[in-house]
């Protein structure tokens, strides 16, 4: 799967995403991410990006020709390279758009092409949203300065599920929100720590006690913590 992301602050997103698991995925091929500074495409002398909005109002607003040519560039790209997608979805970062959680992740993870456009400031004009963007989407209900962040949420939970990025897919079917519970809490060495004990459970070697007790813990943790997700279920 191929990401394009354009953002004011490239390096912002490509120092989070060349880290850890994520960095080794496009290292081995099994994610391509790239990332285009918008400013790179100003029609500008000085490289402007934003302007004031039309109507009044505090702050400045990303304008659309520099979004427009940044996008252009990236679709005549992706064809010198030879990559023709039969699925992409151009995806706008924002707090207006539908919150992000993991049934949508996991519907884009089919996808062989995301286009994420960041916005900074105010936000963008209107019109490029209209223009390019599928679709509006929010990492939750709060406001952030810039859609960089959040484009690596969604690079993140979107990139874990696609083959050859975790060791076991096993590693996310059974784990909190996928399994529509979250997970049951977990211990490793030591078996003691500050005077708490590993659960007796856990060392029996009885496979079916053990799962007998994570299907009960993650309930009771569910009911405590996310309640919600328990009435999804009915
Ligand atoms: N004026 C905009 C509004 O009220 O909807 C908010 C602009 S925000 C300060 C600047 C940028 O940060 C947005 O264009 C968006 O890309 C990003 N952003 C902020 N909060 C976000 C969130 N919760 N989810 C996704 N993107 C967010």
């Amino acid at each position: 799967m191929r990401f394009d992301i354009m953002t004011l602050f490239p390096d912002l997103v490509n120092t989070v995403l060349g880290e850890s698991i994520i960095g080794r995925a496009q290292k081995s091929g099994a994610v391509e991410i790239n990332t285009y500074n918008i400013r790179d495409y100003s029609e500008d002398k000085h490289r402007r990006v934003d302007d004031t909005p039309y109507g009044g109002g505090k702050g400045m607003l990303m304008m659309a020709p520099p979004i427009y040519n940044c996008y252009s560039a990236i679709l005549e790209k992706q064809k010198e390279v030879g990559f023709a997608p039969e699925s992409r979805r151009v995806i706008y970062m924002s707090p207006a758009g539908k919150v992000l959680d993991q049934k949508k992740a996991e519907e884009l993870s089919k996808l062989e092409n995301v286009i994420i456009l960041c916005g900074h400031y105010e936000g963008v004009d209107r019109r490029i949203i209209d223009e390019i963007v599928d679709e509006e989407i929010s990492i939750g209900d709060f406001v952030l300065t810039g859609g960089e962040i959040p484009a690596t949420i969604l690079v993140d939970a979107v990139s874990r599920l696609l083959p050859g990025v975790l060791s076991d897919p096993e590693c996310y079917e059974k784990e909190s929100i996928s399994s529509g519970m979250l997970e049951y809490p977990q211990y490793t060495r030591p078996y003691e720590f500050h005077g708490v004990k590993v659960p007796d459970v856990l060392i029996s070697g009885h496979h079916a006690n053990i799962d007998k007790w994570r299907d009960e813990t993650a309930r009771e943790l569910t009911e405590k913590n996310r309640p919600d997700l328990l009435e999804r279920e009915k």
